[in-house]
């Protein structure tokens, strides 16, 4: 039950907010203070199934719109955002915690790829051949797929919905969201302004809730293709169960992100990239640096003490304060999580260089300190699991391939990153590391909204990557187009098609 005196995060279906009829409720935490401030509606197989019947039946008018139609209402929708971005980025800190400054970072990075959508009747261009043979023509074409579900993670309840729906709506899909239950307010508001914008009811609908609204999804025979966003047991249970019903599925998973970095690098930038990469948004992050690999033993003495400097000197506190430089976790869990795999890491022998569980912060907030752990082996199940918090384990190589090596026979493979000065190093490790996302000298590659985001091995299930022209392809299905236009009767061909 829903306790009476809180305010409760409802659902957005078919073009108003929805309370659900599930009766059951999550709590809503600001991880700051510990308390939990809201509670969200939980939706159960009838609640999906309204938003996919108005997702369904809003679809054919929205499909078949004018692309200038689709243009006007993301473009409405662009100034919308940017005017409201700092209230959303408020609502990513209240609810999840990460700083003021790092939320706004996020908000436009989803504004970015807002924008790219704004140009989609350049991206849905097919192409055309005239004369293939005698009078007759071809073109191709690409039309939307029907009805998207998105299904996205708690660490970036802003952005990542916004790789998503900008392109599936621009390109005339219907799109239904299921953003994470730790931190669902941002969902709404975002429903808000596309309505404001001009979009049609249905075309957009929010279904809060935890696994059974994500089954009810998965099987749902009026859903033709979702995009999933989180872990990678989950990710690659959305593949298989949403692929096993006949569904499109593109589905990004965790990751264990390295930084390589060679003896002739530049200590200390290395070391602010890598302390940035590691501990910002305390470590909730799918791009963070996880795990940093030193060539030769004096590269990795330099860059471990420049890195231990660097956490200890972090800031920590709430998100909204100012000079805050990392917020807390996203649930007390999560906190005692991270603080467990530092105690395993010293019991497997490591060395823990900064310890976070010593960070002491006043009242209940899920804070826990940077913690860098030196002499990790790839064995350690520090090194082994993503461990998602504010924790950077640093491992040695002899060589630049062993580095290499060790990096690639990680089954993870969403970023790596190499720091360096030798260009024909960099070329190298870009050419043969085993990753989607690569950095020369940039800790965090995130590729550009125009470009497209996703990784390799376990930390992508499906073929295409999402926003930029892999984007499109996903929320697109093509149609290739023959005519021909007789001039004057002819006898009828009962030959195969050819060339002549
Ligand atoms: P999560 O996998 O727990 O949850 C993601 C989504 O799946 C949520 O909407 C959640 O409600 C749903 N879900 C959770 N358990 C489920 C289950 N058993 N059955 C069906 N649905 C379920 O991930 P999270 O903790 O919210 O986010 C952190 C994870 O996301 C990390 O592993 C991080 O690396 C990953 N991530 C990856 C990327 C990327 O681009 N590859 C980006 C952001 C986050």
């Amino acid at each position: 039950m829903a306790a009476s005196e809180l305010p409760v995060v409802g659902h957005w279906i078919g073009g108003k907010p929805d309370s659900g009829t599930a009766g059951r409720f999550g709590d809503v935490f600001d991880p700051a203070t510990g308390a939990v401030q809201r509670q969200v509606a939980l939706a159960n197989e009838a609640d999906v199934d309204r938003a996919v019947l108005a997702a369904r039946a809003a679809f054919p008018a929205w499909g078949g719109a004018s692309l200038a139609k689709r243009h006007a209402v993301m473009f409405a929708f662009r100034e919308l955002l940017f005017a409201r971005a700092d209230e959303l980025a408020a609502i990513v800190t209240s609810e999840h915690g990460k700083t003021l400054d790092d939320a706004r970072g996020e908000v436009q990075r989803g504004l970015e790829v807002v924008e790219f959508a704004c140009g989609i009747a350049h991206l849905m261009k097919g192409e055309a051949s005239e004369q293939i043979s005698t009078r007759v023509d071809s073109a191709s074409y690409r039309q939307p797929l029907g009805v998207v579900a998105g299904i996205t993670p708690f660490n970036f309840p802003a952005m990542v919905p916004m790789w998503m729906f900008p392109i599936a709506l621009a390109c005339g899909n219907s799109f239904i969201l299921k953003p994470s239950d730790r931190d669902p307010s941002a969902s709404l508001l975002l429903a808000e302004l596309l309505a404001e914008a001009g979009l049609p009811e249905g075309v957009f609908s929010v279904v809060q809730g935890d696994k059974d609204a994500v089954n009810a999804l998965l099987v749902h025979p009026e859903i033709d293709a979702i995009s999933f966003v989180g872990s990678t047991p989950i990710a690659r249970h959305i593949y298989e169960t949403g692929t096993a019903h006949g569904k499109r599925v593109q589905a990004l998973g965790g990751a264990k992100n390295h930084a390589l970095v060679l003896p002739d690098a530049n200590i200390e930038v290395a070391a602010d990239a890598i302390a940035s990469a590691a501990f910002g948004s305390a470590g909730q992050r799918c791009m963070a640096i996880s795990a940093a690999v030193s060539v030769g033993e004096e590269t990795a003495a330099a860059l471990s003490a420049a890195i231990a400097e660097r956490a200890r000197a972090l800031k920590v506190g709430p998100g909204s304060a100012d000079g805050t430089e990392m917020g807390p976790v996203i649930t007390s869990q999560a906190r005692d999580r991270v603080a467990s795999y530092v105690e395993a890491a010293a019991g497997e022998g490591a060395e823990v260089v900064v310890d976070g569980r010593e960070l002491s912060v006043d009242g209940e907030g899920f804070f826990i300190g940077p913690s860098v752990i030196d002499s990790v082996t790839t064995e350690m199940s520090v090194y082994r699991d993503e461990v998602f918090g504010p924790l950077l384990v640093m491992l040695k190589a002899d060589s630049f391939d062993a580095g290499l090596d060790l990096i690639n026979a990680n089954p993870y493979g969403n970023g790596a990153a190499i720091f360096t000065a030798d260009g024909g190093a960099a070329r190298e490790f870009r050419s043969r590391v085993q990753a989607g996302m690569v950095g020369v000298n940039v800790p965090i590659p995130v590729p550009m909204a125009y470009f497209s985001f996703g990784g390799w091995k376990d930390s992508l299930f499906g073929d295409l990557h999402v926003h930029g022209r892999e984007g499109v392809l996903f929320y697109t299905r093509g149609k290739v187009v023959t005519e021909r236009w007789p001039q004057r009767a002819q006898g009828v061909d009962y030959g195969f098609p050819t060339q002549s």
